[in-house]
């Protein structure tokens, strides 16, 4: 027996473990401070009421012989893949219903595309970014060459010349920094991949807090996509559905490799490997996108925005340099007085009580800076701000 040896390549993840220690310590040494987490990326609002009642509806469906379900349609229910494709065609994407995948999230299916990809494949992935791109090459091996964001480029890394890839990753709007790419910027990165034959692996997670209509919420928005763009898309953010989970993946039927689909390719891997998602929770889907569920979660996210408003406004007016927060839940700023991601950390804990996200756990060029997220209580928020205004 071999087991992968790829697994002792990954780096161990102490970023969140070590928030959690030094927090402990923290309250155990001051029992009676107040601590406000700006750093964990959950959402904190329920789920909203019309994908409440059409879950207890299913349940109840479920519940009785002529009603029941038992095993689901492969690439989930009719009924959500023509809601997804509504939704699209909503914002000028035309899809076929079968080029929409249901999954349980963007995690997996960001993590499990891979199975359709040779491990010798060149894989560009962005610094900073959302660790699982990273990681999930590193346990199979792949050659992984960065792209690096930085103050310079607002957070919004370019082709680079000389650069070559077969796998290109792209989050837009970015987890940790917040940054969105624009049409031109996008169109530069789908003209690059189409050039060097690669696929872009688009994680459009958080599309549904872009505010600026100019804006791209899809690759597919995009002319030349189609021919070289899978999209992930996830409910975890858009309607709280992070502990219930779904989400969708587009696979184009333009997408072909020496006449191979791509699109048939990953229907095989999901045959064979994912069980689908719950009937239950395809019914709660489907509601967030009837026009009360989209009012519903847009509620939702309008709070989280003012959230946003507020850490910006703050950022602001303490003359703090940072990207995000406008059309992201997410605000990346720069660690005032020259201070390292995890000094700035300890100083904003051990003085303010609150709890941020050093940036330098989301890779190398995050050093320097940090992440504090919208997902919080409002007033929390606001109490949060007036600390940092005191100790800055
Ligand atoms: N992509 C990005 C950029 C994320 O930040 C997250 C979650 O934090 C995900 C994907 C995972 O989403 P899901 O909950 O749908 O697996």
């Amino acid at each position: 027996m071999k087991i992968n040896e790829n697994y002792s390549k990954l780096q161990d993840s102490y970023l969140f473990s070590t928030i959690a220690k030094k927090v402990g310590e923290y309250t155990a040494a001051n029992p009676n401070n107040q601590v406000i987490r700006l750093g964990i990326g959950d959402v904190t609002r329920p789920l909203p009421p019309s994908v409440v009642g059409a879950m207890q509806k299913a349940v109840g469906e479920m519940g009785t012989a002529e009603t029941f379900r038992g095993y689901g349609e492969e690439q989930g229910y009719d009924f959500l893949r023509n809601a997804v494709r509504d939704y699209y065609t909503a914002k000028s994407v035309i899809l076929d219903g079968n080029e929409i995948f249901i999954s349980d999230g963007a995690k997996s299916d960001l993590g499990n595309i891979l199975d359709i990809f040779s491990q010798e494949n060149t894989v560009l992935i962005p610094n900073p970014v959302y660790p699982v791109y990273l990681d999930t090459n590193i346990m199979r091996g792949s050659k992984v060459v960065y792209i690096h964001g930085n103050r310079d480029n607002n957070f919004l890394p370019m082709p680079e010349d000389g650069v070559a890839a077969d796998i290109i990753y792209l989050c837009s709007p970015n987890n940790p920094t917040g940054a969105v790419y624009n049409r031109d910027q996008l169109k530069k990165w789908v003209d690059y991949a189409l050039e060097q034959n690669a696929v872009i692996l688009f994680d459009s997670a958080y599309e549904t807090f872009i505010r600026d209509e100019s804006l791209p919420t899809s690759i597919y928005q995009i002319e030349g996509a189609r021919h070289c763009a899978i999209e992930f898309c996830s409910l975890s953010k858009t309607a709280g559905f992070t502990g219930t989970r779904c989400g969708y993946t587009v696979v184009p039927q333009e997408l072909t490799h020496g006449g191979v689909s791509l699109n048939k390719l990953w229907l095989r891997r999901q045959t064979t490997k994912f069980n689908g998602v719950p009937y239950i929770v395809q019914r709660g889907a489907e509601a967030v996108f009837t026009p009360q569920g989209m009012r519903e979660c847009r509620e939702n996210i309008d709070y989280y925005m003012a959230n946003a408003a507020v850490i910006a406004g703050t950022l602001d007016q303490l003359g703090i340099w940072y990207v995000g927060g406008e059309n992201a839940p997410y605000i990346w700023l720069q660690c005032p007085g020259g201070l390292g991601s995890w000094e700035f950390f300890d100083f904003l804990l051990e003085n303010a009580g609150v709890v941020g996200t050093p940036g330098a756990g989301f890779g190398t060029n995050g050093e320097g800076f940090f992440r504090l997220t919208a997902f919080g209580n409002r007033e929390n928020i606001v109490t949060a701000m007036e600390k940092i205004k005191k100790i800055l």
